[in-house]
């Protein structure tokens, strides 16, 4: 793991920061937390990516979590490296990219502390440094910018191989038409994608799962996902709607900077070096994209 970040990171040397002070952070540089457990790569753009159950570090001073799952998202801290290089090759500028080291045995950032953490003070402070940076991250991108998209990446293990976009609304609510959705507040107030949608021209269930919906421009890119225009939602299938990361850091709970988590499938996405470097610049794309359809934000040179 360390030739592996020695070999990704920055050539600018890392620091050690307190996430929480007001140290000015350069574009493209890695910064750690305690030990090397929380890296954040800091950015320019405004685009936010976490991951926050790719790692591999199993140190002893930290116990095994007794409870609650402890399954690796295989390869995602490569993934969200690889997109923000694609990100850099298309627009010259980096993500904020937050990932947890740590292997999730030790500690579960996108979880409350208390099941995340389960009471160990060094994987606590790892915790409070994952969300300390991605507050940071996002004051960054308040500083600079009218809105901002934060990602929340993982892996999942079902058998369907196709993106799940987790919205924070689960596959019953997903299962109702357009016009339910888009007549009930409810569905968008509850929203990952809250304030977008309030602000945005198009109906909540367009910008949801329309033409120009996330999905459906990763569809374009060959990659399916759901919901998108075409698979509008998951039915019975497996599906993960979201969790703690996208609720706390999305815009359900106010600001302009929205989030999504995007569970990723293992074949064709992050299963092998070069899938990730095409999924990656896919993403890049969908990305710039997505900001300039939905937030007129130009991140293009
Ligand atoms: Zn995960």
């Amino acid at each position: 793991m360390v030739a592996l970040l020695a070999a990704c990171a920055s050539p600018s040397s890392p620091r050690d920061v307190n996430p929480n002070d007001t140290a000015r952070y350069t574009p493209g540089v890695s910064y750690f937390g305690r030990n090397q457990y929380i890296e954040y790569i800091a950015g320019d753009l405004p685009v936010i990516l976490s991951a926050p159950h790719g790692g591999s570090l199993r140190p002893d001073e930290i116990p095994d979590r007794t409870y609650g799952t402890t399954v690796t998202d295989l390869n995602t801290a490569e993934l969200a490296r690889a997109v923000d290089s694609a990100l850099v090759r298309l627009t010259g500028k980096h993500a904020h990219v937050v990932m947890v080291r740590l292997h999730r045995t030790k500690l579960d950032a996108n979880r409350e502390i208390t099941e995340g953490a389960q009471g160990d003070a060094e994987a606590e402070q790892a915790w409070r440094e994952f969300h300390g940076f991605l507050n940071d991250a996002k004051e960054a991108v308040n500083r600079r910018y009218t809105g901002g998209l934060y990602i929340d990446l993982h892996g999942h293990g079902h058998t369907i191989q196709r993106l799940e976009l987790g919205y924070l609304l689960d596959a019953d609510d997903l299962g109702h038409p357009d016009d339910s959705l888009d007549t009930q507040p409810a569905y968008e107030v509850l929203s990952s994608i809250r304030t977008l949608s309030v602000r945005s021209p198009l109906s909540f269930s367009e910008l949801l799962r329309g033409p120009s919906s996330l999905g459906a421009l990763l569809e374009a890119e060959g990659y399916p996902a759901v919901p998108s225009h075409t698979t509008p939602d998951p039915g019975t299938d497996e599906y993960f709607a979201g969790g703690f990361n996208t609720f706390v850091h999305g815009c359900r709970v106010g600001g302009v900077i929205c989030g999504v988590q995007i569970e990723s499938n293992r074949i064709g996405v992050r299963d092998t070096e070069e899938n990730r470097r095409r999924f990656g610049s896919a993403l890049a794309q969908v990305i710039a994209r997505y900001l300039e359809l939905h937030y007129t934000l130009d991140i293009t040179p």
